[in-house]
């Protein structure tokens, strides 16, 4: 099976149910790896497929960027150093992180330069929950939308996402033969 160089992932809403510069108040500890609590016992974990996610990824040779408008990058890193994935935390699993206010575009373009491969737009897919991010597909990434904040990303949006993406890749080689 054919996957994408990189997959992009957006935090809040897409690998955990909160805005972390909104609804989490330092300081943050570990209730166990995969439980962290805030200031007034707040409890944040990731959403439940987000481990085997990561794993499938990894296991395929796809680099993980995540990419954050949060105007809370130390809260966010804090959370990804302290909630493990895969018995490891999670930090420890991203190939690259992105901030910034600006557009995803922008993002997803400033995680490329970092790998010393060249790597295609059309290469990549961002997972997020907010349909203005959509621009991506503008300038040739493929776009996931998580729909519900309830159930966050998970294995359906994946697999939906990557079956997506290898049919439009098979056209794009096939044009390019
Ligand atoms: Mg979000």
């Amino acid at each position: 099976m054919e996957y994408p160089k990189v997959v992009v992932f957006d935090l809040d809403y897409t690998l955990w149910p909160c805005w972390c510069d909104t609804h989490i108040s330092p300081p943050l500890r570990s209730k166990s790896t995969d439980v962290v609590v805030d200031k007034y016992g707040y409890e944040l974990s990731f959403y439940k497929d987000v481990g085997d996610i990561f794993q499938d990824l990894q296991a395929n040779g796809v680099l993980i960027v995540s990419a954050s408008r949060t105007c809370a990058p130390a809260v966010a890193k804090k959370l990804l150093k302290l909630l493990h994935l895969n018995g490891e935390p999670a930090i420890n699993h991203l190939d690259h992180m992105e901030w910034g206010t600006h557009s995803k575009k922008k993002h997803i373009a400033r995680a490329l330069e970092q790998f010393e491969e060249d790597i295609k737009f059309e290469d990549v897919i961002l997972f997020d929950d907010e349909v203005r991010n959509k621009d991506v597909e503008s300038i040739g990434c493929l776009f996931a939308h998580i729909s519900n904040e309830k159930v966050g990303l998970n294995k359906i949006i994946y697999e939906r996402a990557l079956g997506e993406w290898r049919k439009k890749n098979k056209k794009r080689t096939k044009k390019s033969n």
